[in-house]
């Protein structure tokens, strides 16, 4: 694509980068057919290619934001199906984050949507600002229904509806090294997902202790920034990496470390850009590449040890949803297939794999329509599978399907984990008290002793 920018404007590095980005699009459009807001709605404007389009124009005339450009480019998952597809090598992703950012600093956001906007951010990345705003969602849930009658309170009502009805306790599984020491290791513990399923750390953290490696505790690291990043809020996203940075930087220099485990694969996309995202500091850009470099999804890093027979083969079979994240942000497509194969599950792929489930961080409070039929088509497919359970990488989209699967939905490393000798997933034991009840008739299995009520 050609593009008319002007030397000075390219005299700033993020526009610079930008223009290079532009430069790679030869207008095909193969990308706008895996785009999942361009499947749904059908508009050039919310393709991959229309988008480009629009920030192209946007950046070469250094206009501030307008409400067109905003409107498409909220309506973009961050999915990066089009990445995927594109045979030119466009970074989207990067186009993508430096049009979010400048939005930011250009566009005045109706009231509304700016005071939602902040809600998500000052919540969403802290743990018990999270859990407490779940415990009052409870009580605000019988005012969902008032709250989508408005269009500008929609958000408000999609933010009622995905609280669960309960928050898990800890499973206080064992978790100790056994044998000689094969690795050492941090788990992001991250910020969200601990609070919505504390089990897919404690199978983590177990079934790699079992397996040979130690794993050493990261005060002070937290949210990985992904969420303030794709709402543009590029400071606190960097502040955020910066700490993570700060934190697992002394780790590598005083115990040494193999990896970064990461089983959000959202958090994961991120942690392998903080490189990136911190090039221009030069406090910074070493230490973050060198994270970025350490930072493997848990399946990646499985499939890199010798994994031994695993202790039983449950013989279920598992339909697994590939996240965006996992499958175009990180390119990670066939490890935990393999792995959950060779764990002794039956695998089935749903149809339209590449098409994202609508979750996409916050997308699914900020566009609730458009989750609501990605939502809607993903587990219509999901269903056609007729598998047992429903395997995914990534808390965001086991949130977002949970209650619509028709099935349990675990977290990949929860099956494997089980497998190789661990403790049976909640939702499975749910699944086999499901069974028993349906079998013998009996009545009133509820819920399982370790699930809180947010009362
Ligand atoms: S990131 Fe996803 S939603 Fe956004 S343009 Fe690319 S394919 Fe479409
Ligand atoms: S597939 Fe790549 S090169 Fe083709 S229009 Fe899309 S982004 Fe541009």
């Amino acid at each position: 694509m050609q593009t008319n920018f002007l030397p000075e404007q390219l005299e700033d590095t993020h526009v610079a980068e930008s223009e290079k980005i532009l430069r790679k699009c030869v207008h095909c459009g193969f990308c706008t057919a895996t785009c999942p807001t361009y499947v749904t709605l059908g508009n050039e404007l919310d393709s991959p290619r229309g988008r480009i389009y629009l920030i192209k124009d946007m950046l070469e005339n250094d206009r501030p934001a307008d409400k067109e450009i905003v409107t498409h480019i909220d309506r973009c998952l961050s999915c990066l199906a089009c990445m995927t597809t594109c045979p030119s090598g466009v970074n989207y992703m990067h186009l993508v984050d430096h049009a979010r950012s400048h939005i930011e600093k250009t566009y005045h956001r109706p009231w509304m949507d700016r005071l939602i906007r902040t809600m998500l951010a000052k919540t969403l990345p802290y743990p018990m600002r999270f859990r407490a705003a779940l415990r009052l969602a409870k009580l605000g849930k019988p005012f969902a229904a008032m709250f989508r009658k408005s269009e500008r309170l929609r958000p408000l009502a999609a933010m009622l509806d995905l609280a669960p009805p309960a928050l898990p306790k800890a499973r206080n599984e064992p978790i100790r090294r056994d044998g000689p020491r094969r690795g050492r290791v941090v788990i992001l513990k991250g910020c969200a997902q601990p609070v919505l399923n504390p089990g897919i750390d404690e199978a983590t953290a177990s079934l790699l202790g079992r397996l040979g490696i130690d794993i050493v505790a990261a005060p002070g690291e937290g949210c990985c920034g992904a969420l303030v990043h794709h709402l543009g809020r590029e400071d606190e996203s960097l502040a955020q990496a910066r700490r993570n940075v700060d934190v697992w930087s002394r780790l590598i220099d005083q115990t040494g470390l193999d990896a970064i485990i990461i089983s959000a694969s959202g958090c994961g996309t991120t942690i392998k850009d903080y490189g990136y995202m911190l090039r221009l500091d030069p406090a910074y850009a070493a230490k973050a590449a060198t994270v970025s470099a350490l930072a493997k999804d848990i399946t990646e890093y499985l499939a890199t040890l010798d994994l031994p027979e695993p202790a039983q083969r449950p013989g279920l079979s598992v339909a697994y949803h590939s996240a965006c994240s996992m499958q175009h942000g990180q390119k990670i497509t066939r490890q935990p297939k393999e792995l959950l194969t060779r764990a002794g599950f039956v695998v089935k792929e749903p149809r339209e794999g590449h098409l994202c489930c609508g979750s996409a961080g916050t997308y699914n409070i900020l566009q609730p329509e458009i989750s609501a039929r990605l939502r809607d088509r993903k587990v219509k497919n999901i269903a056609a599978t007729g598998a047992d359970l429903l395997a995914t990488g990534n808390i965001g989209c086991m949130t977002q399907i949970a209650d619509r699967a028709g099935m349990p939905v675990v977290h990949t490393v929860e099956l494997l984990n089980w497998a190789y000798g661990g403790r049976e997933p909640d939702a499975v034991l749910r699944l086999d008290k499901t069974a028993q009840v349906e079998a013998h008739d009996l009545p009133g299995w509820t819920c399982p002793e370790n699930v809180e009520s947010t009362n």
